[in-house]
């Protein structure tokens, strides 16, 4: 069991799975039901629109979106709802483009035979667009 940061509200909170806290999550759970209804009668809103029309923050229907619990299906008229974060590629639901996920799904399994698993997720933060850069200088690559 870890104590963590939770990944909206910022404040620490032990995590067994989530980065998320339970307070946060139920608000997104409330979320959740707004956002839904909204997309469901409204199906031409942009990312903007919804936001600004629920009044559901950004950063939570961006969450949704990535957990694929929400989908909104016009990015043309969207502009960029989300984007595959490996190649940039406009998507409507996840993290990355079907081509990337194909991509990652091969070199994941090379990567988990290699080191020693420590405690897993916790270096990967699915940041909501680049957010502060906190290179804290660990992240030289193996090789030069
Ligand atoms: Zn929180
Ligand atoms: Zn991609």
């Amino acid at each position: 069991m870890d104590i963590i940061q939770c990944k909206f509200c910022k404040k620490p909170f032990q995590s067994f799975n989530s980065k998320i806290c339970p307070s946060c999550l139920e608000q997104i759970d409330r979320d959740f039901l707004v956002v839904r209804d909204y997309i469901y009668e409204n199906k031409k809103a942009d990312l903007d629109k919804v936001t600004e029309e629920t009044g559901v923050h950004k950063a939570i229907v961006l969450h949704l979106l990535r957990e694929g619990r929400l989908q909104i299906d016009n990015p043309e008229e969207g502009g960029t709802l989300l984007m595959c974060e490996s190649c940039r590629k406009p998507i409507t639901k996840g993290r990355l483009c079907e081509d990337c996920r194909n991509n990652v799904s091969s070199t994941m399994k090379q990567s988990l035979s290699g080191d020693g698993g420590g405690a897993g997720a916790a270096g990967k933060r699915p940041g909501s667009g680049s957010g502060r850069a906190d290179d804290r200088g660990n992240n030289a690559k193996l090789r030069s």
